[in-house]
């Protein structure tokens, strides 16, 4: 089967890719890009490279690459209230051709989101009346499963890889293709990571991410 991927770079997408190319079927994925939030941009644009290159190593034959070209520079001041979801979908439908069977999006057990997998699909099918071909399934292969499973499954390279800060700090950006950075242990994404000690990426300096949240905490 052919898929299309909605993909981050984070944890969770990262995983859904590798899952669907273990299982023997041909991947494309659709990296979107959130220009006023240029750090993140900056680094998740890094990772996604990084990341795609493994996947070009372990699955030559069937990892198709990933599209970068949606950029969507945010109104802030909107009113919605899961505001990746239209942004997600319309990246998708300006990446998909006839030739995708199934697109993927993924929406994990506790994602606030999860209740609302009935609505989404309705947005998406009502795209069929305006497209020439059939538009393809949607579908949420990875809605009851858990970040600490896919740190269980995923390779330790890919582990490291994946991004996930919502402001990550840059450390030091003169080298283009090896931008350092940390991630600020204050946004919600972080939060969540810093309490899933089995993430290899944070194996390294767990010991840093300890100290800091201790700070963090002393300061409410
Ligand atoms: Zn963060």
């Amino acid at each position: 089967m052919n898929i299309l991927v909605s993909w981050s770079s984070g944890l969770d997408s990262t995983y859904m890719i590798y899952k669907a190319l273990s299982e023997g079927h041909n991947v494309l994925a659709s990296y979107t890009m959130l220009a006023n939030n240029s750090e993140k941009s900056m680094v998740e644009s890094q990772q996604v490279n990084r990341l795609s290159k493994l996947f070009e190593r372990d699955f030559p034959k069937t990892y198709k690459g990933v599209i970068k070209e949606n950029i969507f520079h945010m109104n802030q001041k909107n009113s919605l209230i899961f505001k990746q979801i239209p942004i997600w979908i319309t990246s998708l439908l300006y990446t998909i051709n006839s030739d995708i069977d199934e697109v993927y999006i993924g929406i994990v057990l506790y994602d606030d989101t999860n209740a609302f997998k009935k609505e989404i699909r309705k947005i998406w099918k009502s795209y069929q009346s305006i497209i020439s071909y059939k538009l393809p399934k949607l579908r949420f292969p990875i809605h009851k499963m858990d970040k600490v499973q896919f740190t269980r499954i995923l390779p330790k390279e890919y582990l490291q890889n994946v991004f996930y800060c919502e402001h990550p700090i840059i450390v030091d950006k003169t080298d283009k293709e090896n931008i350092i950075y940390k991630p600020c242990h204050k946004c919600t994404v972080c939060r969540d990571y810093d309490y899933y000690p089995l993430v290899v990426g944070l194996e390294m300096n767990t010991e840093e991410v300890k100290k800091e949240l201790i700070e963090i905490e002393s300061q409410h």
